[in-house]
Parts: structure tokens; C-alpha cells; sequence
């Protein structure tokens, strides 16, 4: 099992950026975490069909 890299659930109000941890509880203010991973779709084909139209779009032009 890969390790899932986790986000403090509050960092937006509890810290100036995202803070990772491992743990199940953020060690520098005790919030939740959450799952950082991506979501389910994966961005990269979506903007891959986007460029892929655009280039054919130019070369209609
Ligand atoms: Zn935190």
C-alpha cells in the first residue's frame, strides 16, 4: 500500500499554507486530515483532449 500523503482538514484557517502529514491528525494543531489524492478523473487526459482540439482547431483556420 502506497502512503497516502494527507492535508489538514483546517490549514486554511489554522496555517498560511496546505500542511502534509501521514497521520490521521494534523501534528501542529490537531485538526482531521483528509486525503490529499487527486480527484477521480485524471486531469492530464482532459486537458491532453483540450489541447488536441485546439491544435486541430488551428490548423483548420
Ligand atoms: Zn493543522
Amino acid at each position: 500500500m502506497k502512503a497516502d500523503i494527507r492535508v489538514c482538514s483546517a490549514w486554511e484557517t489554522a496555517h498560511e499554507r496546505p500542511r502534509y502529514t501521514l497521520q490521521d491528525r494534523c501534528p501542529d494543531c490537531g485538526a482531521d486530515t483528509e486525503n490529499s489524492a487527486p480527484a477521480p478523473y485524471n486531469p492530464e487526459d482532459r486537458y491532453g483532449e483540450y489541447r488536441r482540439r485546439v491544435k486541430r482547431r488551428e490548423r483548420d483556420a
